[in-house]
């Protein structure tokens, strides 16, 4: 049973204080603005705001009761007679599996560089004017942020994924104020926020022509790459930027490195890792800088979205480096556009069924519906409000080894925001390693039991 708040004006002090992630769509009611907090994750600042207004916020919020859900707006944008529906996916009218055949887009991408060629193919088609995603910041501390690009050159250099805090509301705002019809690649609760404001504005919807999902497991705070560049001897305020997702040949693409561009007595520095070389960190399973609001989030695939794009971790696919997406296609313009690139030999596609398309993604599935029943259930148990979800509270959907997990997940979550504060004051990571270790042995223990546990230790001895 879904735990009763008193006010609307209450219900977005507890979106503010536990299940904001940041977008910053609400930016565009004046009533509130975002500030990066000490664990690096945006943070809601209120503006003049109080029970005559606080619903305009609400309406155009992903964590609100107030809003349409991932199933009611997927339904307003692409309900037709070809569009299927599954219960991951959302609506879909085809999926794909493939790459960008030209290797200097597909290199410096994620996967297999489908958003990048499809920003491209947008803008040089006339499709759009404006490109909206992410690329580097141009102020410090932040080494990312939303950027809005209007030529081919430009829209290269936001390639790649980043594990990393942006929030929209300088995009919108130029959106507001320059008329133009723009692609914003956007995570699927950005997504879902966008749609929201959509609705309630129709000059986002005129201008907005189509937003491109990535398919998310969830967002990192900006300690994250700060925590993975201090590993390999890079003191945080050194960093200048970082490539999460560098491509190393001859092996997995699951297997990809760490690239860090620092700064050190006036030197500009490059330096490469191979990602199983971190103490810890890098297990998305463990979820270390976790920004909490994704404990609460359903939607694996960008739903709202005309296409979503992720990465085809499958083992006929990670074979290949170079990387390879997984594609769901919603929108019939963008659906023509795929089969034409690949009819003219620009990308390479495998046309698939859904089902190999949720099997890419099985962890990222069984996070975000099964075990979050089991977060909501803890939820109710301590009388907490939660946002509503398209599932139930519930504890009995997974077995008691699978809640102690998330459990400690939770914990580890939690833990590496404050530790990581804590060893930045006192200037020393060994704190971390030593704070943080004992949650990680009882995970694997739990994981994966006391005799794997013992060969693992073993192994790392040797
Ligand atoms: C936080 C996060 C979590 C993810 N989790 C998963 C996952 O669990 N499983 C999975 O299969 N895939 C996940 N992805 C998606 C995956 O990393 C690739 O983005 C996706 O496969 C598309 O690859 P591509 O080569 O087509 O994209 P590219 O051609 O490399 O283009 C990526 C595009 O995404 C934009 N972008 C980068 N960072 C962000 C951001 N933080 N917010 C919005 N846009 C951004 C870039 O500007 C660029 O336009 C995640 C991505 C992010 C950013
Ligand atoms: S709209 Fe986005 S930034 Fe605003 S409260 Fe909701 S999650 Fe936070
Ligand atoms: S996991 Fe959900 S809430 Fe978190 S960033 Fe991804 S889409 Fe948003």
């Amino acid at each position: 049973m879904a735990v009763r708040i008193q006010s609307d004006l209450d219900q977005l002090e507890l979106i503010k204080k536990n299940y904001c992630i940041g977008c910053g769509v609400c930016t565009t009611t004046k009533h509130t603005s975002l500030y990066l907090d000490e664990i690096g994750k945006y943070k809601l600042k209120l503006k003049n705001i109080d029970s005559t207004n606080v619903n305009e916020v609400l309406e155009i919020c992903p964590f609100s009761s107030k809003a349409n859900n991932e199933d009611k707006l997927g339904e307003l944008l692409f309900s037709t007679e070809n569009i299927r529906k599954n219960d991951n996916l959302g609506f879909y009218l085809s999926n794909y599996i493939g790459h960008i055949k030209e290797d200097s887009i597909r290199l410096k991408a994620s996967s297999g560089g489908i958003i990048t060629w499809l920003l491209k193919n947008l803008l040089n088609t006339g499709y759009i004017t404006h490109a909206v995603h992410v690329g580097n910041s141009k102020s410090r501390p932040l080494l990312f942020e939303y950027s809005i690009s209007e030529e081919e050159e430009a829209i290269l250099t936001g390639a790649s994924s980043r594990y990393y805090p942006v929030e929209l509301s300088k995009v919108l705002n130029y959106i507001k104020n320059n008329d133009g019809r723009y692609a914003i690649v956007a995570l699927p609760c950005f997504a879902k926020g966008i749609r929201l404001l959509q609705q309630r504005n129709s000059l986002y919807k005129e201008r907005i022509k189509y937003v491109i999902s990535p398919v998310c497991g969830h967002l990192k705070t900006a300690n994250y790459a700060r925590f993975l560049a201090w590993q390999k001897g890079i003191f945080p305020n050194e960093l200048n930027s970082i490539n999460f997702r560098k491509k190393i040949p001859d092996r997995l693409a699951s297997q990809y490195g760490t690239e860090f561009f620092s700064i050190k007595n006036n030197q500009n520095l490059v330096t490469t890792v191979n990602n199983s070389t971190y103490k810890m960190g890098t297990d998305w399973g463990h979820g270390m800088f976790k920004n909490p609001a994704c404990d609460f989030c359903d939607d694996t695939f960008g739903e709202v979205a005309d296409i979503s794009v992720g990465d085809a971790w499958l083992p006929q696919y990670i074979k290949d480096y170079k990387g390879n997406s997984v594609i769901v296609v919603r929108n019939p313009e963008i659906d023509e556009i795929l089969k034409a690139d690949t009819k003219n030999g620009e990308l390479y596609l495998d046309k698939v069924e859904p089902e190999m398309v949720e099997k890419s993604q099985a962890g990222g599935i069984r996070n975000k519906r099964g075990d979050l029943k089991y977060r909501l259930w803890l939820k109710e148990q301590k009388g907490n409000w939660y946002p509503p979800k398209r599932i139930g509270a519930f504890d009995n959907d997974i077995n008691d080894k699978r809640k102690k997990i998330v459990r400690l997940r939770i914990q580890i979550s939690q833990v590496s925001h404050q530790l990581f504060i804590e060893s930045l004051n006192k200037g020393n990571l060994k704190y971390f390693y030593k704070k943080m270790m004992p949650l990680l042995n009882h995970y694997f223990i739990t994981y994966y039991g006391p005799i794997k546990f013992i060969k693992h230790k073993l192994k790392q001895l040797l």
